[in-house]
């Protein structure tokens, strides 16, 4: 860290989730290797792309595969896939012209703040339903000939006013409308690499490469109909269209395949003891300490089926609010960061750290209670 260092950059240890302003993920040593190699030597980029992403699309078992920087740009690309078809006459009157399908329709219970990838590449969102409900028919009476796609943000968190994939799915290909999936947080489980197109029949699905796969910070995916696909790919560096301001590098490209290599072939039971190995540890050390209680929280934010601990803290015994502790370990050297769970709580992810880590958690945040629960003067 020497270089973080020299900069007056302190380092950090992420205990709360993939976060972009955090640095996302942290790659392994197999993933650096392969981007270190690509780094070496020239190559046709429009042929790398196109044998990653068959590579890519055998992995994840779906038919085409095409290699972004990261999932918001997957869904800009995505949009321009859908708006255009890959018609270079289309393309060519980007962003100028605007092509005749131009909407995108989104559930309101699906306002995430990464929308404006869509609207970046010139769609107008088109929203249907509330937070609490959406019917069918309003899904049907947005579709018009306006339309180019319909945007699904998957996730057990965002389900609840939305219509279920199946049925969107269901709708617009009545209507010979693609429906677009946003995956970019939802790994684990590995399985919905393909349950989104190749099980529930969306046509295209966009993921994150720095998020759970622990690929390059700047990559992402997008896999589905190999026409979109080709669509993507029309819309894309290393042309000099709309997507080249992301442009994505060799060194990505082969870091993001080798994570998803890596991924597909985990042991991901084994990976999923560790983290509930990791909880029960916290909760059995963390619990002791007077003020606090200490549960294990399933599942976690983003609705993935992995587990975190859930501390609360009662000020009265522990001396600290949720909210001072949380402040007390990003103060700390190195700042730990957490997730705020209310004013009286925090919750700590397993599955965002280093091994060892969950030792210096556990040593500062008994340290912090103790300083804060010891009374200032002795009788
Ligand atoms: C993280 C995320 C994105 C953006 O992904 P990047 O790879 O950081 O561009 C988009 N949508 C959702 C739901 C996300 O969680």
């Amino acid at each position: 860290m020497a270089r973080y260092e020299d900069l007056g950059v302190r380092r950090i240890i992420n205990a709360t989730a993939r976060l972009t302003r955090l640095g996302g993920s942290l790659m392994s040593e197999p993933v650096l290797a392969a981007m270190r190699e690509a780094a070496g030597s020239y190559v046709d980029m429009h042929a790398l792309q196109a044998a990653v992403g068959q590579r890519l699309a055998t992995l994840t078992r779906n038919e085409a595969a095409y290699v972004c920087t990261g999932a918001s740009t997957g869904l800009f690309l995505a949009t321009l896939a859908c708006m255009t078809g890959g018609d270079l006459q289309v393309i060519a009157g980007l962003p100028h012209r605007r092509p005749s399908r131009h909407e995108v329709i989104v559930h309101r219970a699906h306002r995430i703040p990464y929308l404006p990838a869509v609207e970046l590449a010139g769609a107008t969102l088109v929203e249907i339903g509330n937070v609490n409900q959406t019917l069918a028919g309003e899904l049907e009476t947005a579709m018009s000939e306006q339309t180019a796609a319909v945007l699904y943000i998957a996730g057990e968190h965002l389900s609840r006013g939305a219509l279920p994939l199946s049925e969107v799915v269901r709708l617009a290909h009545a209507r010979g409308l693609p429906v677009i999936v946003d995956g970019a947080a939802q790994l684990p489980p590995v399985e919905n690499l393909w349950r989104y197109t190749r099980d529930l029949g969306a046509d295209l699905a966009v993921f994150s490469g720095g998020k759970d796969l622990r690929g390059p910070q700047s990559s992402g995916f997008v896999v589905g109909r190999p026409d979109l696909i080709a669509a993507c790919a029309a819309n894309g560096a290393p042309h000099q269209r709309l997507g080249r301001p992301m442009k994505v590098g060799k060194e990505e490209m082969m870091g993001l395949l080798t994570a998803v290599e890596l991924y597909i072939v985990q042991d991901h039971a084994a990976r999923l003891a560790g983290f509930e190995a990791t909880v029960q540890f916290w909760c059995d050390r963390l619990g002791a300490l007077p003020g606090v209680t200490a549960e294990r929280a399933f599942p976690n934010e983003a609705g993935q089926p992995t587990p975190r601990l859930h501390l609360r803290f009662d000020p009265a015994r522990a001396g600290l609010t949720g909210e001072q502790v949380r402040q007390a370990l990003w103060e700390g050297e190195p700042g730990i960061v957490v997730t705020p769970a209310g004013p009286d709580g925090i919750f700590i992810t397993p599955d965002t750290i280093d091994p060892g880590e969950e030792q210096i958690i556990a040593d500062r945040l008994t340290a912090v209670l103790q300083a804060a629960s010891t009374p200032a003067v002795a009788p």
